[in-house]
């Protein structure tokens, strides 16, 4: 039998699945995505209103690796895509209820009020504290303070983490949320060496750091993205079609249970929230028992898309944005200086700023009603960035389940994954849950799996 007769079911149209149908496709496979809603892209929608433009969910996409350049190209985005502004490479963090700019360079780290000057000289010390030991798994607070302190861990790493995983650095395990952080310190013994050497490694490899990679959207928006990969499968996309189980059907294929039950597949790929896998049922495969999945945090997070008019705002907007450290004690996680970054965000004159709130700190506050999380982000807003007055524009989206947080533990989630995966042959994993969090990473854990997919039906 050749490949193209082979069937593959996904389910879940977020970047994932629709990454693996698209890399499938070009491979030879037609799947059938199933996705319970009525439109594609998961988590990501872009919202065009009164000439504003607001990404409800994510708002920038990291070229991280080659491949995410060549999907794009293959997607005939090219001329759509759009690099985030060069000039704006401050990145704010508040202290004293002040943005003050992250240093970016070796100079400005030594003149800066962000870190007191036994922070700054217990940098040297950092490249001779030893390794912690394999057997123990670490909180990524417990790695930063044992070899950095705790200015450190207050004011770089509580706020970063808080922007990238609305998360709680004493809750996520360092070898799991950061492992290229946790691998630097097993290979090299230091986080510095590591990040000298380390770069060297990548420029080898072809791969850029998460911190070096470039900030890509489009002209309008990541929903371009979206709308490109939804094309690029549109014969494969069951819209509308909520999965509630799968079923080991005979001759090693599995029929999904909820859309349309009577076709079989050779393959399957659960690529959704591991809050929405644990519903499925699994028929005739008492071996498979996703509940432990039950335990992985999705906190809730609430982004507000805030327009207004230019002169409004004291601050000069000129970075990527500010995020804000737990010891402040204020209102938002952070907030993007989304019209600095990407032109078209704003009508001429007025700018827009995203602003979540919520995640692990303060889950409660991302379910507050509308105007008080309105209230919460402009007050933050007055005293930070010296607005005046109110909104011209106003998108709110709440995320009751937002981010996987890759707690200290997780590893026995990923274990499961790849024990079921072993088991059970044409059952696949991959995405946010397994993969790492962010949107490129679930483009490429979308490509990858389709690769493996590939080889299994050619082996089959
Ligand atoms: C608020 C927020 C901001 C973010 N910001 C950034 C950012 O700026 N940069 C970045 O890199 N990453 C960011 N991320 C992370 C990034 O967006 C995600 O990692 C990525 O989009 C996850 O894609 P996915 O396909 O794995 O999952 P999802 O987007 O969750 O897609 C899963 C899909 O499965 C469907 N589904 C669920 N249950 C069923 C069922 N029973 N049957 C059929 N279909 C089902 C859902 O409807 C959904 O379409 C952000 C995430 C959030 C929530």
């Amino acid at each position: 039998m050749g490949n193209q007769q082979k069937s593959i079911a996904i389910i879940g149209a977020g970047v994932t699945g629709l990454a693996a149908a698209h890399r499938l496709r070009a491979l030879g496979h037609q799947a059938s995505i199933f996705e319970s809603s009525n439109r594609i892209g998961g988590v990501i929608e872009t919202v065009r209103q009164d000439g504003y433009l607001a990404e409800c969910g994510p708002n920038t996409l990291l070229e991280t690796s080659p491949r995410i350049g060549e999907l794009i190209r293959e997607l005939g985005l090219e001329d759509r895509k759009r690099y985030a502004n060069p000039e704006m490479k401050n990145r704010y963090i508040v202290k004293g209820a002040k943005p003050v700019a992250m240093p970016l360079s070796p100079g400005q780290f030594l003149t800066t009020k962000l870190f007191s000057l036994s922070t700054k000289l217990g940098l040297l010390k950092e490249p001779f504290i030893p390794r912690c030991p394999a057997d123990k798994e670490e909180s990524l607070a417990e790695f930063v303070f044992r070899r950095l302190g705790r200015e450190f861990l207050d004011y770089a790493i509580n706020p970063f983490v808080a922007g990238v995983y609305a998360g709680d650095p004493e809750r996520l395990s360092v070898q799991h949320a950061f492992p290229k952080l946790y691998a630097l310190e097993q290979k090299y013994g230091s986080m510095i060496k590591g990040q000298i050497l380390g770069a060297r490694e990548r420029k080898k490899r072809g791969t850029v750091s998460k911190d070096k990679a470039k900030m890509v959207s489009f002209d309008h928006g990541l929903q371009v993205l979206i709308d490109g990969l939804g094309q690029s499968v549109e014969s494969s996309l069951c819209l509308s079609s909520s999965v509630h189980g799968v079923e080991r059907s005979g001759n090693h294929q599995w029929k999904i249970l909820g859309p349309d039950g009577s076709k079989s597949f050779d393959a399957v790929l659960p690529a959704l929230p591991t809050y929405k896998m644990t519903d499925l049922t699994f028929k005739d495969v008492s071996t498979i028992d996703l509940s432990q999945l039950r335990e992985i945090i999705y906190p809730p997070v609430a982004s507000i898309v805030m327009g207004f008019k230019r002169d409004q705002i004291a601050h000069p907007l000129d970075g990527f944005g500010m995020l804000v450290p737990e010891v402040e004690k204020r209102n938002a996680l952070g907030t993007i200086f989304t019209s600095s970054l990407f032109a078209g965000r704003a009508p001429e004159g007025h700018v827009t700023l995203t602003s979540y709130i919520g995640g692990m700190r303060a889950p409660h506050n991302a379910l507050l009603p509308e105007e008080e999380i309105d209230r919460l982000v402009l007050e933050d807003l007055e005293v930070l960035l010296g607005l005046k007055g109110k909104p011209a524009f106003v998108n709110r989206r709440v995320y009751r389940h937002a981010i996987p947080q890759y707690v200290v533990g997780y590893g026995k989630h990923k274990d499961l994954f790849d024990r079921l995966e072993k088991d059970h042959s044409g059952l696949f994993f991959a995405g946010h849950y397994r993969n790492g969090i962010s949107l490129s990473d679930s483009l490429l854990a979308g490509m990858d799996v389709a690769e493996r997919i590939d080889q299994f039906l050619n082996k089959s």
